[in-house]
């Protein structure tokens, strides 16, 4: 019986993760798997309720669970207390309790979205990227870091760039297991022309290849040609791999190849695993029933694939949603001429009915 704690948060949270717990139900139903579900407050909420973004027990729960489905936490309520006491700082807090060392960002053009993206549609149709980046090490975390007198009139400000071995062959094997489980080719990114720590890292990636996912294509790119060949060639891609920073950066280039924020998934996994859609809880719309829930859909469909073990109805979720979008409905976000402008419940009822048909 699967374990999942359920975040709704706050804003736009609410309404999306709705969606996904009723289709979470037709998935069960259908494939004979009793979920069992749990709720708490998290973020804005919680500090309504307790003071704070995140409680202990809350935080136990995540633990216990086989995986959290968060919504987004946030809004200007909250916005000016201090940051410790901030909605954000609950989810560095449950990420650090899970250890969730690894960020995965899945970047998919649909054919149907394709002329909502930026760049040409032949470039980026048919783009399926994982980005997986290493999430609690590298030049956010290394030490010494800080800003230094150095003598009147001049600072010194200084981060350290440090990875270890058992750090780079956690991540690394990670990203092979995805690839495993895709079209089986690993791009590693790095700047091991100049720094010594890249060296390492693409010495590690190339030793886990070896000795234990020899089935698996590796090609190692530096990071400033992996920034232009995701804009150049994105269709040759299926997984990336990176750092903290690099992997920062290059998440981002590879989501806006597919052009809406109400589009994108993510999941941190380590010891345990949180899933949660990467926009915010677009206070803008909230409560408006107009917010997409497609990303906590897709989120949905991640956490049933690399959780819970439930490939096929993660394949039934994201088929469904692609024909409901070749069929031309969509919500506001991503709405164009001559197609059809649906709310976030009708755009889960649309799906659900997909996924019933
Ligand atoms: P946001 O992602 O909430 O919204 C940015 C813009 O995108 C808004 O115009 C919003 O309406 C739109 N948008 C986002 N998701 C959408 C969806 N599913 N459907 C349709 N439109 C969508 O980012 P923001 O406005 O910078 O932040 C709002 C609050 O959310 C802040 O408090 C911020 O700190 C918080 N935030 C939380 C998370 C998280 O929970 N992981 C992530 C980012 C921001």
């Amino acid at each position: 019986m699967p374990r999942v704690l359920v975040l709704p948060g706050d804003g736009i949270g609410v309404e999306v993760t709705k969606v996904s717990l009723d289709i979470l139900e037709i998935l069960g139903k259908k494939h004979g798997v009793e979920f069992e579900f749990e709720t708490g407050l998290f973020g804005g909420s919680s500090i309504d309720a307790h003071g704070i973004p995140v409680t202990k027990e809350v935080l136990d729960k995540a633990k216990a669970s086989d995986a959290v489905l968060m919504g987004a936490v946030g809004g200007p309520k909250w916005e000016n207390l201090e940051h410790a006491k901030k909605p954000e700082s609950g989810l560095l807090a449950i990420r650090k309790e899970l250890d969730a060392f690894a960020n995965l960002r899945p970047a998919v053009v649909y054919p149907a979205l394709a002329d909502a993206s930026t760049l040409k549609r032949d470039v980026v149709e048919g783009t399926d990227i994982m980005v997986v980046r290493e999430l609690t090490g590298g030049i956010y975390f290394g030490t010494p870091r800080g800003i230094d007198k150095i003598s009147d009139g001049e600072e010194k400000g200084y981060n350290t760039l440090v990875y270890t071995t058992h750090e780079i062959e956690r991540i690394a094997r990670v990203a092979f297991d995805i690839a495993r489980k895709r079209k089986k080719r690993v791009t590693s990114i790095d700047k091991a022309n100049v720094l010594e720590v890249m060296q390492l890292w693409r010495t590690i990636v190339t030793k886990v290849r070896e000795e234990e996912y020899p089935d698996v294509e590796l090609e190692h790119l530096y990071v400033d040609n992996a920034a232009m060949q995701l804009i150049r060639r994105p269709k040759s891609f299926d997984v990336m791999l990176a750092g903290n920073l690099f992997g920062d950066i290059i998440s981002d280039e590879a989501a806006q190849l597919t052009g809406s924020l109400g589009m994108l998934p993510s999941a941190s996994i380590g010891k345990g695993a949180l899933y949660e859609p990467v926009h915010g809880s677009a206070p803008d719309i909230a409560g408006q029933d107009i917010a997409n829930p497609i990303a906590s859909l897709l989120t949905t469909a991640m956490m049933l694939k690399y959780s819970l073990n439930l490939d096929k109805a993660a394949v039934e979720i994201e088929d469904a949603v692609k024909r409901v979008l070749e069929k031309g409905y969509r919500t506001a976000d991503i709405y164009q001429e001559g197609t059809k402008k649906v709310g976030c419940a009708e755009m889960g009822r649309l799906v659900a009915e997909e996924l019933n048909g």
